[in-house]
């Protein structure tokens, strides 16, 4: 088994309280990393500190109050996260949620805000922490700074009824692949994940809405993977996204920069 030894690096991740985004802050903390989250539910985000420090006593740990389209808000995190750690070698960019709608039913305020999420939870947070990235990329850093952005299977393959979530989902892998190839120069690597459905916070509140009465989340979540022809049938778990960023915000992945890992299930049709 690869074993990877973190200690005394330090990874971000935006939207660190839940899913995806808390499987993967375990991961970092597994591996020996001081690890900053963030949300803007300062309840679900106590909640997801005390449960990881339940498992990690005395790991290095910072959850903030933040939210990614609040520009005070990231650069005060950012903040946060140089007074109390002095440096970031990792940066998840994973706070974020899908918007259900057609373009029949879609305004043009839905249009804005589905933009301004996607492409600004991506902009702010990487601004805030470049500083740091660089200064870990540099000789006396640890050699590893890496962005990794959370994107959907959607950027690929664009479903009809979330029809601005998938284009701004296209865009934002564009984004991506510009800046791995600017921020190259200085060393700091950028790639992405392309996920199908991963169980996850806001799959457990459309079951809430949705499903039957009496119908289990094994049932419903079981029912969709066949309509939705997802070849492995069944949804991923955030821990398979999360050990697909772990992968490629590490040395792991040292030679990988403008790509992207599919966790979709074999849900992409492309070859
Ligand atoms: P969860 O709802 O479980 O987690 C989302 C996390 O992001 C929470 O911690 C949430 O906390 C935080 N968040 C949301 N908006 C903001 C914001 N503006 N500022 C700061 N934090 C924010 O969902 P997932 O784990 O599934 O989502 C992770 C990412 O994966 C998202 O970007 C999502 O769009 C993407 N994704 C997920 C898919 C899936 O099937 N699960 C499919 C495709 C993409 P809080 O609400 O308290 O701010």
């Amino acid at each position: 088994m690869i074993q990877i030894d973190l200690t005394g690096q330090v990874a971000v991740v935006t939207g660190g309280s839940s899913g995806i985004g808390l499987a993967a802050a375990e991961l970092f903390l597994n591996a020996g990393a001081s690890v900053a989250i963030c949300g803007r539910d300062s309840e679900r985000l106590a909640r997801a500190e005390a449960a990881l420090r339940e498992r990690h006593p005395q790991a290095p740990l910072l959850a903030a109050r933040c939210d990614v389209l609040n520009a005070a808000d990231v650069d005060a995190f950012a903040q946060q996260v140089q007074t109390r750690f002095g440096r970031a070698d990792m940066l998840v960019n994973n706070a974020g949620q899908g918007r259900v709608s057609t373009f029949a039913d879609t305004t043009d305020e839905a249009w804005r805000e589905e933009l301004d999420l996607k492409y600004f939870s991506i902009i702010r947070p990487t601004r805030a922490f470049l500083p740091m990235l660089r200064d870990a990329a540099g000789s006396a850093g640890s050699g590893n700074a890496s962005i990794v952005c959370v994107n959907s299977l959607l950027a690929l393959q664009p479903e009809p009824h979330m029809v601005a979530t998938s284009s701004a989902r296209a865009g934002v892998q564009n984004l991506i692949r510009s800046l791995a190839v600017e921020l190259a120069p200085q060393r700091i690597r950028v790639n992405s994940i392309l996920i199908g459905i991963v169980e996850s916070g806001q799959w457990r509140r459309r079951f809430e809405t949705q499903a039957q009465p009496g119908q289990s989340w094994e049932d419903w979540t079981g029912e969709l993977a066949r309509k939705k022809n997802i070849p492995l049938g069944r949804f991923g778990r955030p821990e398979e996204a999360a050990q697909a960023l772990f992968y490629l915000a590490t040395n792991l992945s040292s030679y990988t920069t403008g790509s992207h890992i599919d966790v979709s299930g074999g849900n992409a049709r492309h070859v």
